[in-house]
């Protein structure tokens, strides 16, 4: 038997079918309901996940009220209901900075836009940077801005693209800015070379710290002189956490936080937020090479802390698809995904974004996770 957004009410009664039928049954759940009967969760990968509440007895099956849980070596894939717990019972808590702690639409997305503008002479609407961000990979802004400039100077050079269709290309090819430039790669071999020169990472990269940093800190941080004197989008960064949710979850749970900001401008956001991270509990761009999605940040904080259930919440379908990945890949724990809506996703469209990507859960923003991981 199999039923499709199976409501809990109807659970049990389809279970007791089953049984009296002695057949299999697998059922999936609306949006991010979890499950009333015992079940196995047999996909944390994708959306929508099938749970297994039984399954058919004879060779090879096993009678479902002896289910066993799947051991992580069979398969790493599956989690039984049990370990899962009925909630999200977690001990340890990892947080984004970006779009999660602190707002960051009037400092890095600003600071793309402008840079793209002053340094190939062309605004890209707002909404590319959201575009960008959905098509995966860009979890460093530099590179967000190094594509969105390649699509500007593309567009000028020939390639017959919007912006919509640029980003699916390169989400289709892997998503980040490997991806970008084999987009490129359709123009005729002339129309590339222009492109090339006209590509300026490092003007763009300067532009993009002088206005996020201001003089100041830019003389401070990237030593030189900025190419403009600004104050800096960083003093404009609203905080998006409110003291007491810090108080509570770092009370409750170990708490760490895995961003893609370079480590001194990690610290100037937590500093600003009021939030006291450990050095060993904070993955930030100067620790890792491979950056979100790539699982092996949030494996290492579970490690360090040695939980055994994590909730990363973070503001873009790549936090989620981090979480998913550490799922997969570490058969020891279980992970959760959660999306934060005060980033570039936000809504009901937002929602059904992060549900797609596979997120166990979705809020309106940092705070609701009080209530949230109860
Ligand atoms: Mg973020």
């Amino acid at each position: 038997m199999y039923a499709r957004n199976l409501p809990a009410e109807l659970q049990s009664p389809t279970v007791a079918l089953a049984e009296r039928l002695d057949a299999a049954c697998l059922f999936t759940t609306l949006g991010f309901e979890e499950p009333v009967v015992e079940v196995q969760r047999r996909s944390a990968a994708s959306r929508p996940v099938v749970y297994v509440a039984r399954r058919p007895a004879g060779p090879g099956g096993t009678r479902g009220d002896e289910m066993e849980p799947a051991t992580a070596t069979a398969n790493p894939n599956v989690h039984s209901a049990a370990s899962r717990g009925s909630g999200m019972q977690v001990d340890a808590v990892v947080l984004d900075i970006d779009g999660v702690l602190v707002d960051v639409g009037d400092s890095y997305r600003r600071a793309i836009l402008e840079s793209v503008d002053r340094v190939c002479g062309k605004p890209i609407d707002p909404a590319a940077v959201q575009a960008f961000k959905n098509a995966g990979g860009f979890n460093n802004d530099w590179e967000l801005t190094d594509a969105a400039a390649l699509f500007v100077l593309a567009r000028r050079e020939g390639l017959r693209m919007d912006i919509d269709e640029f980003t699916d290309r390169v989400r289709e090819l892997g998503g980040g800015l490997d991806a970008a430039k084999e987009v490129v790669g359709d123009l005729p071999r002339v129309a590339q070379a222009r492109v090339r020169d006209q590509w300026d990472r490092d003007a763009l990269r300067e532009t993009f710290q002088a206005l996020y940093l201001g003089s100041e800190l830019y003389r401070e941080l990237e030593g030189g002189e900025p190419l403009i004197e600004t104050d800096g989008y960083i003093h404009d960064e609203p905080t998006l956490v409110d003291p007491e949710t810090i108080t509570d979850l770092t009370a409750r749970f170990d708490v760490g936080v895995l961003t893609g900001r370079p480590a001194v401008e990690a610290d100037i956001a937590l500093e600003r937020v009021g939030f006291d991270v450990p050095d060993d509990r904070r993955f930030t761009m100067d620790d890792w090479e491979e950056g979100k999605p790539h699982p092996r940040a949030l494996v290492e904080l579970a490690e360090r802390v040695d939980a055994d259930r994590v909730a990363f919440a973070g503001d873009t379908l790549d936090d989620v698809r981090t979480a998913r990945n550490a799922d997969e890949t570490d058969a020891t724990r279980v992970y959760y995904g959660i999306g934060v809506l005060t980033g570039g996703l936000t809504g009901e469209a937002g929602r059904e974004k992060f549900a797609a990507s596979g997120a166990d859960a979705v809020v309106e923003d940092v705070n609701e996770l009080v209530e949230l991981l109860e």
